[in-house]
């Protein structure tokens, strides 16, 4: 069985900026970087290439799998932040997690990001116009790299780490046991068996089942009880030009006053692409956009969702998710589309109907009736809260504003860990989205450069 001193599950944010670290810093440790999906000159989703117009259902998907993970097709937009995108700040400090954010940001510039313009919500008039109707603007810095500047930098970060980490693409962690020395030994889908004294579990948000039936064998805590459902929303860029001019992209939070919920937009995407998700055989929506002027459409997207948060007796509040979405499948086969006038009028959008509509879709989904698959509560609230933008940016509840449902975002079980993001086994890490500290690009890279600082002084030359 071949011995190493480190193994990373999952090439993810995480754990790409976990070997960035490792690699920055002299250390002595033989490390091992194992990923379920494809080396990144291979990620290529079969609809980017035209082959297919619907999710194909890869296995594993190219969008959520393989080196950078579900980052690297991403929108790559860094938000520097405690405010959303993760709970980093409550282990390591808030202050350490700013730092350990600008860290990441400066690495992603030095890399090729420089050009991307580092955009402010500080002193933005748009917090006051905001406030005024009675909607909360976040604070963040963002940088939007843009999908294909992201993954030129995603490649120039393998180009520097590849000597130094040995990494194996298209392979799957399957099972890890504590040997009685102390050490772990991972096997993998290829009957293959490896020794580490240090595991790192980075595997993201495909691998938070996973990382759930590891934790019950090792007696690690988890807690999950949040999921959040919604709509993806595309209109004419036009429409939200003045805030995605100033602050590129702005997370607004609405409390409703039907049912106070607290429903926010999240990934705004200028000028982008709305694109199909496929986590484990469900397809979901989700957006993104270029930073190449050349490759960008009319429309702006960005997700409403709404946060649900469940008590006993009812803990698996991804299930709930993934039973919504399945019922979405069902009737669409993937993705639906519905008109905002259709959905408020009570009556579902046709081919014939989208024909007439101003706004073109920029994803193949099939029209249909969203109030057919998302409860009650929270489609009233998405409906709430559209009027609510709309007096921010009238145009907003225009009724050929597009709907796409649905978008879930999932909330991996929170493994326990202490401030070095280590369980209560020894040697044994949990990192990025699949830990549950954290949900976004620059929170779990930060949380991969936390532990590599942590393993690279342990393994100090
Ligand atoms: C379409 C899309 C757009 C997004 N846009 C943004 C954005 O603009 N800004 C933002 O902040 N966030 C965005 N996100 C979220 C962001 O991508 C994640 O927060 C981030 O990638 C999490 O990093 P991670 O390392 O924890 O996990 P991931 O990036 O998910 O990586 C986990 C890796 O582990 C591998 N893996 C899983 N299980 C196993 C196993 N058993 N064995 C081996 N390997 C395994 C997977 O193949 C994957 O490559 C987006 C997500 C998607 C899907």
């Amino acid at each position: 069985m071949e011995k190493y001193d480190i193994i990373i599950a999952g090439a993810g944010a995480s754990g790409v900026f976990m070997s960035y670290e490792m690699t920055k810093i002299k250390n002595n440790a033989k490390i091992l970087m194992i990923d379920k999906g494809a080396g990144i000159e291979k990620r290529v989703c079969p609809i980017k290439l035209g082959s297919t117009t619907n999710c194909i259902k890869c296995s594993p998907c190219h969008i959520m799998n393989g080196y950078g993970g579900a980052g690297t097709l991403s929108d790559g937009k860094y938000n520097i932040t405690n405010q959303f995108g993760g709970d980093l700040h409550k282990y390591v400090g808030k202050e350490e997690a700013l730092e350990l954010m600008e860290y990441v940001d400066e690495v992603l510039c030095s890399m090729g990001g420089a050009d991307a313009k580092l955009y402010s919500t500080a002193n933005s008039q748009l917090k006051t116009t905001a406030l005024r109707n009675n909607l909360h603007l976040l604070d963040a810095k963002v940088r939007h790299l843009g999908t294909d500047r992201n993954v030129k930098i995603i490649e120039r970060i393998f180009e520097y780490t590849k000597k130094r980490i040995e990494t194996q693409f298209y392979t799957q962690i399957i099972d890890v046991d504590k040997l009685d020395d102390g050490r772990f030994c991972v096997t993998t889908d290829k009957g293959n068996k490896y020794e580490c004294n240090d595991l790192v579990l980075a595997t993201g948000r495909s691998g938070s089942k996973w990382i759930s039936t590891i934790c019950d064998k090792m007696n690690i805590e988890l807690k999950k009880n949040r999921v959040d459902i919604g709509v993806r929303v595309e209109l004419p860029g036009e429409i939200f030009k003045h805030i995605t001019d100033e602050v590129y992209e702005s997370k607004i939070v609405y409390k409703t006053d039907k049912y106070n919920d607290m429903v926010r937009t999240f990934c705004m995407n200028p000028y982008g692409e709305v694109v199909a998700e496929n986590t484990n055989g469900i397809v979901t929506v989700n957006g993104h956009s270029y930073a190449d002027p050349s490759l960008r459409t009319e429309n702006t997207n960005f997700a409403l969702l709404v946060s649900n948060t469940f008590t006993e007796p009812f803990k698996n509040s991804n299930e709930y998710g993934e039973s919504i979405a399945k019922l979405s499948n069902m009737l669409g086969g993937g993705v639906l589309l519905q008109r905002f006038g259709d959905l408020v009028k009570g009556r579902r959008s046709s081919a014939r109907r989208m024909e007439k509509c101003f706004t073109r879709p920029t994803l193949k989904a099939t029209p249909g009736d969203l109030s057919l698959v998302i409860p009650k509560r929270q489609l009233d609230n998405i409906i709430e809260m559209i009027y609510a933008l709309d007096k921010i940016a009238p145009g907003t509840a225009n009724e050929d504003t597009l709907l796409y449902g649905v978008e879930v975002k999932f909330y991996n079980s929170k493994v326990q860990v202490d401030n070095n993001l280590e369980t209560k086994v020894k040697g044994l890490y949990a990192l990025g989205d699949g830990s549950g500290v954290t949900h976004s690009l620059s929170q779990a890279s930060a949380s991969g450069v936390h532990v590599g600082r942590i393993l690279a002084e342990k393994y100090a030359i």
